[in-house]
């Protein structure tokens, strides 16, 4: 793995990862079982560790002579991926196969290097990565066209060549860098081809460090790791409190228990600004300095807006954990109609939304506790106590149904998806039977998480589209 230094345990008064600017944090499967010797006579209770990947995310200051090198690196590698994307795609005009062997690639890799000699200068790992990004690419190219053939709204257009500041980072995978300690709080990210730069290192680097992904946004440089780390798994807490959690335009989320979550209120400044430098960067003429000065001031604020959004869900989700719920349950939210929508207001408030169920999931999942994502239809229009469907419109702020039932028309609705998750599991609510707990548990997680994965996805998408860049 790659060589980088461990802070050593001395230097704990860093903050831990959790606490400060935590990124994401996914369980892998379960490799090893490890039976509690304390307790042999009950073959139920094991011991497991995860596998946990992490990002760790870092601001670099490189001088001006390292930033031009990143950013012709930066520049290089965009130009390389649409070189070799160019060639595939001729590739499969001539074989209509739209497999990329490592063989074939090389040979694209060969002919690129022979047309531009340029491309030598990239570091041969960087030169793998658009090898990576080609097929990400057209993974996602398949399954568009998978859901388009189930009936998705999605358009299946074959990847496409990145323009610039589309492509505004280069990985490396594995090798190629290493953190040296010059003294006391002073560190530098050394890179092969580019040289040392000093690394904010404001928290430790947990497990085994997998790729170094230099990053370019907004006109500053960052670092990010991506690291394995096993640990532990966290012993399971008791469902005795779950807990349902509608997200609505009018109030953030509201819990079925009436408790409810207030809409920020930067996301209403931040859209005038962004609507204001969208405007802007549209008047000016395009290539023009002043175009690039206008883009730049969008691009911070759009980054303005991803902070905030992160430190109000950081919060509301750490509020949410410590407040004695058990589980969560959780609408999907209609991808569907998300990627139809442009209008800037929804995809800030989409955005942090997905944020919201994505970092709820994780910190849940931290804490021992399950997220369960139901479906989301008629979870305002049906009634939570008889089960009628009843027409509301959307100024309708309560619920009332013949059948007598009266409540906040946003708890109505979180008592339905509190109810959709738990009716899965009834018969196997029996507790203490931890064996049929855990294969509930492991069972639905599994599910949960693809389905999950493909919502950041196309909130990814939903949130580049939007910036118009
Ligand atoms: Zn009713």
């Amino acid at each position: 793995m790659a060589d980088i230094e461990r802070i050593n345990s001395s230097e704990r008064e860093i903050p831990h990862a959790s606490a400060v600017g935590w990124e994401r944090g996914r369980k892998r499967k379960t490799n090893t079982v490890a039976y509690n010797g304390g307790r042999d006579n009950n073959p139920n209770v094991k011991i497991e560790y995860v596998d946990i990947a992490k990002a760790y995310r870092y601001r670099l200051y490189p001088d001006s002579k390292r930033q031009r090198e990143l950013d012709g690196q930066i520049e290089l590698a965009r130009l390389l991926y649409n070189k070799l994307l160019g060639k595939a795609k001729d590739e499969y005009k001539r074989t209509k196969n739209l497999g990329i062997k490592p063989s074939t690639f090389n040979r694209f890799l060969r002919e690129a290097k022979a047309e531009n000699k340029e491309f030598s200068g990239l570091y041969s790992q960087v030169q793998r990565e658009a090898y990576f990004r080609l097929i990400k690419a057209y993974q996602n190219f398949f399954r568009r066209v998978k859901e388009k053939r189930v009936g998705k709204k999605v358009k299946a257009g074959f990847p496409r060549f990145r323009a610039r500041g589309r492509y505004a980072s280069i990985t490396y995978p594995q090798f190629g860098f290493r953190v040296d300690r010059e003294r006391k709080d002073v560190h530098m990210l050394r890179v092969s081809k580019i040289g040392g730069m000093r690394i904010e290192l404001h928290r430790p680097i947990e497990g085994d460090i997998k790729t170094l992904t230099i990053k370019k946004e907004a006109g500053e440089y960052y670092a990010i790791f991506s690291a394995i780390d096993r640990v532990l798994d966290t012993p399971r807490v008791m469902d005795t409190y779950p807990v349902g959690i509608d997200m609505g335009l009018e109030t953030f989320a509201t819990l079925s228990d009436g408790r409810k979550i207030k809409k920020p209120d930067f996301a209403r400044t931040a859209e005038r600004r962004i609507a204001k430098w969208q405007r802007v960067v549209a008047r000016r003429q395009k290539g023009s300095k002043r175009r690039d000065k206008a883009r730049l001031k969008l691009e911070r604020e759009w980054q303005a807006v991803n902070n905030q959004t992160k430190d109000f869900v950081f919060k509301a989700v750490g509020d949410l954990i410590g407040s004695g719920y058990t589980s969560f349950a959780v609408e999907g939210l209609h991808i569907q109609n998300m990627l139809q929508n442009h209008r800037l207001a929804r995809s800030i408030q989409n955005a942090s939304w997905s944020r919201f169920i994505s970092t709820l999931s994780c910190k849940a999942e931290e804490a021992g506790m399950t997220m369960t994502v139901v479906d989301a239809r008629n979870t305002s229009q049906e009634c939570s106590k008889c089960g009628k469907l009843n027409s509301l419109s959307l100024s309708d702020r309560t619920f009332s149904c013949a059948c007598g039932y009266v409540a906040d028309r946003d708890v109505n609705a979180a008592i339905n998806i509190l109810n959709r998750a738990t009716a899965g599991q009834a018969g196997s609510h029996a507790r203490g039977d931890l064996a049929s707990t855990h294969s509930v548990r492991d069972g639905r997680a599994g599910s949960l998480k693809r389905e999950h994965t493909q919502q950041e996805v196309s909130m990814m998408s939903n949130a580049g589209e939007a910036r118009g860049l």
